[in-house]
């Protein structure tokens, strides 16, 4: 299929280019210290992911420890709210430790041990990538340092001490703000120091190149399935495919597979309390190129030029920019991008609940909203919604602020 002029037939293999592009955006800024040890995992990448004994192994990792392939299930009873609608949703909470994030942990973790390496490192904002690290790190016997803000290291308790019980080190970084900003300055020194016996491991599709490329890559295993399955479910493609957009890891794996097929795509953003800046972290819709964390693409920026502050309900999508092939597709117009408030993301993980037997995560209940939202406006079709993970973590912080309803 051809979109403005892209070959979608050949993209997965010529996007991003050799230095990491796709388009304008991607790329690797960083410091020359850590692009030598950026380029010895790129060159890794590039060969060991490409082996037979790799793929062999990651295959078998995937369906005896993961527990993949994941199913889709259909929503008979939201449907039936939509007369020739009929919703799906991929499951990607039912993968080990409750979310796609294992998807690209045990690719990268796989790729240290075959790398030779002691030891992965890695920041976490929420807990929910630092937990899937140390499970990877766990079950491979790698050393794990986790780099947290005292701040989250507070609110985050359950996911600290899951991470600490699955024998990661969590280490508190105590200066600026506390939080996910100051972990990933700390991650990155760490890793600077420490790049002969350690890797550092992106938690979703942003960082410097090979980042994007790696971490899409091993979660475009959702898409494969998910064509397959939809297509012997149902016989035919869905007209839409809908995920939620954070770094836009979830999106990405689901996205993967539907880009050259005739199908609509949709990434959806935190809107959070509304459109003024600081109150959401709809990046790619209301944000401007620009370079932080070592790439380039599109971000939310203050007058100063700097990362914005965001807010989400869902703290897995709280995050200033997105991962630069999302930034690349918004502008080829292949994906849209819109996004959903929190008032009717918290209807929507009520919704699921209720009327499907699934506790979404919210996070993805972001993605369900929208769902809903065009099952509402179609006539007649069918909708996938990527549900990337379950809600058990934001059950307490729920009924807190939003009771039972
Ligand atoms: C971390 C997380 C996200 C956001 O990350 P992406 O890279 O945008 O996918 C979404 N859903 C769940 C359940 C998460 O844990």
């Amino acid at each position: 299929m051809n979109y403005n002029n892209i070959d979608f037939d050949t993209y997965l293999k010529n996007y991003p280019d050799k230095a990491g592009f796709f388009g304008k955006y991607g790329g690797s800024f960083i410091p020359p210290e850590l692009q030598n040890a950026m380029n010895e995992i790129t060159d890794a990448y590039y060969s060991i992911s490409k082996s037979r004994k790799f793929i062999a192994e990651l295959r078998r990792i995937r369906k005896e420890f993961q527990g993949r392939p994941t199913p889709i299930s259909h929503l008979e009873r939201l449907s039936s709210q939509f007369g020739n609608v009929q919703l799906y949703v991929k499951r990607e909470d039912l993968n080990h430790t409750g979310a796609h994030k294992l998807n690209h942990c045990m690719g990268e973790a796989l790729l240290a041990k075959y790398m030779g390496k002691k030891k992965v490192i890695a920041e976490t904002g929420a807990g929910q990538h630092g937990v899937a690290l140390a499970t990877a790190a766990a079950y491979f016997g790698l050393e794990c340092d986790i780099y947290m803000g005292a701040v989250d290291i507070k609110k985050q308790a359950p996911n600290v001490a899951r991470m600490k019980i699955l024998g990661a080190n969590v280490i508190e970084v105590t200066h600026g703000l506390q939080t996910l900003k100051e972990a990933v300055d700390a991650a990155f020194e760490a890793y600077c120091n420490e790049y002969k016996d350690a890797i550092y491991c992106i938690g979703s599709v942003v960082g410097p190149h090979p980042f994007p490329m790696m971490v899409r890559d091993f979660q475009s295993v959702v898409g494969i399935e998910a064509r397959e399955q939809f297509i012997e479910m149902t016989g035919e493609l869905p007209d839409a495919v809908v995920a939620c957009v954070g770094g836009g890891s979830n999106a990405m794996g689901i996205f993967s597979g539907f880009l050259n097929d005739p199908v609509d795509i949709y990434g959806i953003e935190p809107l959070g309390r509304g459109e003024k800046l600081g109150d959401h972290a709809a990046s790619l819709t209301y944000g401007s190129e620009g370079i932080m964390h070592g790439f380039n693409s599109i971000m939310l920026k203050d007058e100063n030029g700097e990362p914005a502050p965001v807010y989400s309900v869902a703290s897995g999508l709280d995050y200033p920019s997105s991962g630069p092939e999302h930034a690349f597709l918004h502008d080829l117009g292949r994906v849209k991008y819109d996004t959903v408030n929190d008032d009717d993301t918290i209807d929507a993980f009520y919704t699921l609940s209720r009327l499907e037997g699934i506790i979404p995560a919210i996070e993805s209940s972001h993605a369900v909203a929208y769902g809903i939202k065009l099952a509402q406006q179609m006539e007649k079709g069918s909708v996938l919604i990527n549900l990337s993970g379950r809600g058990d973590k934001d059950m307490d912080y729920i009924i807190e602020k939003y009771g039972i309803r």
